[in-house]
């Protein structure tokens, strides 16, 4: 398990939802995407028509599931969700969609994920609302043509090229989701902090959001764990000292790393100079998965100039040697 992912664990379940903002107003941050929003939401609104299908993609924890939500209650419908992994046949994604009110906005997460003969059902759904629906098997097979109501798609993904180009082709807004800034990282805790009735310093919040790789989702969390020691120790108050204190033991350093990052650092720089090295030599080195590197640990470093990626394997930059205070070697 670990603090600084973007990924839902365990922990978070359940306290989340305490903690998700219901109105465009109340999200914080992502002016881009919400003022564009908001222009479609208001149109949808004056025409009487159901809102386009929505893509949003960026990495885990950014806020779409929230903002998928928030959606709904601008448009005053209905939000139900679901997942790709978890619409299996062709089936399940009538009975889902058949069941929908006329505007209502159908949430799938992981949308990447659907299984291809359920992708090539939901098409004309999207299109044009209506479904096309073999029924029997054999010489008794046949198709049927099922209207739906008029609903919105809203998809979330981490990343839009996962998705098949007939898929995106449908979106009708693409919205991306990029990493928060520390100002509104630090209003997000502020407002944990009210929501869970403690007080927390300016520049304790501060701290932590400097510490959260830009993630809300690893904001709360860290919130959380440091709220539970500041009370421990008899706090008051959150204060900048405690948080430093918490934010040590809990092994999250000044730029958001964790151990596994300082191991796939140092493993650059130490055992191989600094690169370039090979995704898969990398991973035998560190006892990783090639794949997890390339999917979980590897994206925020890359974002945050810790690594390059060349032809010829990773590079650990002056970024990284800065950050552990390393003198790059002469590589000749
Ligand atoms: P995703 O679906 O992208 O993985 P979520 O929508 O589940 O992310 O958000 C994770 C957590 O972060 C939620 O508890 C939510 O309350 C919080 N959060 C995300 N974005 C914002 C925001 N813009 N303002 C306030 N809280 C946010």
């Amino acid at each position: 398990e670990r603090m600084v992912t973007g990924e839902i664990q365990e922990e978070d379940m359940g306290l989340e939802q305490s903690l998700r903002p219901e109105t465009l107003k109340q999200y914080i941050g992502q002016d881009k995407v919400k003022e564009n929003l908001q222009i479609f939401i208001q149109a949808a609104k004056m025409r009487n028509e159901p809102l386009d299908h929505v893509l949003l993609y960026g990495p885990p924890g950014l806020g779409k599931t929230t903002l998928a939500a928030i959606i709904a209650n601008e448009m005053g419908v209905n939000f139900r969700t679901t997942s790709g992994p978890a619409i299996e046949r062709a089936g399940d994604l009538a009975a889902i969609l058949s069941s929908l009110e006329a505007g209502d906005v159908l949430f799938i997460d992981e949308v990447h994920r659907l299984p291809r003969v359920v992708e090539e059902v939901l098409y004309p759904a999207m299109e044009d609302f209506f479904l096309d629906i073999v029924i029997g098997t054999g010489p008794s097979a046949r198709s049927v043509r099922i209207d739906l109501p008029p609903f919105t798609l809203v998809g979330a993904t981490t990343r839009s090229g996962l998705l098949t180009a007939p898929l995106r082709d449908r979106f009708g807004v693409l919205s991306r989701l990029e990493y928060y800034e520390q100002k509104d990282l630090s209003a997000i805790i502020a407002r944990t902090a009210e929501i869970f009735d403690s007080a927390i310093t300016e520049d304790a919040a501060n701290e932590i959001a400097l510490r959260s790789r830009g993630t809300p989702r690893i904001a709360n969390r860290l919130f959380r764990r440091i709220r539970d020691i500041s009370q421990v120790k008899g706090e008051k108050m959150i204060g900048l000292e405690i948080t430093k204190l918490a934010l040590n033991m809990l092994q999250v350093d000044d730029a958001g790393l964790d151990h596994i990052d300082h191991k796939l650092l140092k493993a650059i720089i130490e055992r191989f100079n600094g690169g370039p090295v090979g995704l898969d030599t990398l991973a035998a080195t560190i006892g990783e998965e090639s794949q997890t590197i390339e999917d979980v640990y590897e994206p925020y470093l890359m974002q945050q100039g810790f690594i390059q990626r060349t032809p010829r394997g990773r590079i650990a930059t002056s970024i990284a040697y800065d950050h552990f205070g390393f003198q790059r070697t002469d590589r000749g």
